[in-house]
């Protein structure tokens, strides 16, 4: 954030930064703060696990990195390649804790229009407790 002064150099506003902006105004940024209710099944220094609220499937969890660093996988860089291990990882942790591990679930990450995303803010979908079908829709 970059503060702007006037002549007389008292604060006159605050200018955003692009990336700031997209963040003041991300659902998920706003959840994985706690501002926006969520209702949590996991959570870790990275991340939040949360139940989806139009949930496609019996158990639907979003796992949301809690830096809005990634818009999407389009901008996944070698450097990010912790947090998308992590994100498997903690899918599997969840899924054991969810009781669908045994059963069976889908990790799924759409990624841009044409797979439906939605929300500007990397997170990965946890679907089990049904038979899933393929190939998805
Ligand atoms: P995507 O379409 O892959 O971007 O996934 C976004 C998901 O976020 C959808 O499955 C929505 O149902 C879910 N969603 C949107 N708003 C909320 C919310 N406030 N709480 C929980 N899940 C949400
Ligand atoms: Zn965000």
């Amino acid at each position: 954030m970059r503060l702007t002064y006037g002549a007389s150099e008292t604060i006159i506003s605050e200018e955003m930064t692009m990336e700031n902006m997209s963040e003041q105004s991300c659902l998920f940024c706003s959840i994985a703060s706690g501002d926006t209710p969520s209702e949590a099944v996991y959570q870790d220094d990275h991340l939040v696990a949360i139940k989806d609220n139009n949930p496609q499937a019996p158990v639907h969890v979003l796992l949301i990195p809690r830096e809005h660093n990634l818009e999407s996988l389009n901008d996944a860089s070698k450097l990010d390649e912790g947090l998308l291990g992590h994100l498997l990882y903690a899918a599997a942790k969840v899924a054991n804790q969810l009781d669908i591990a045994e059963s069976g679930y889908r990790v799924v990450i759409n990624t841009g229009d044409a797979a439906g995303q939605s929300v500007a803010h990397l997170h990965v979908h946890v679907l089990g407790g049904r038979q899933l079908a393929w190939p998805p829709g």
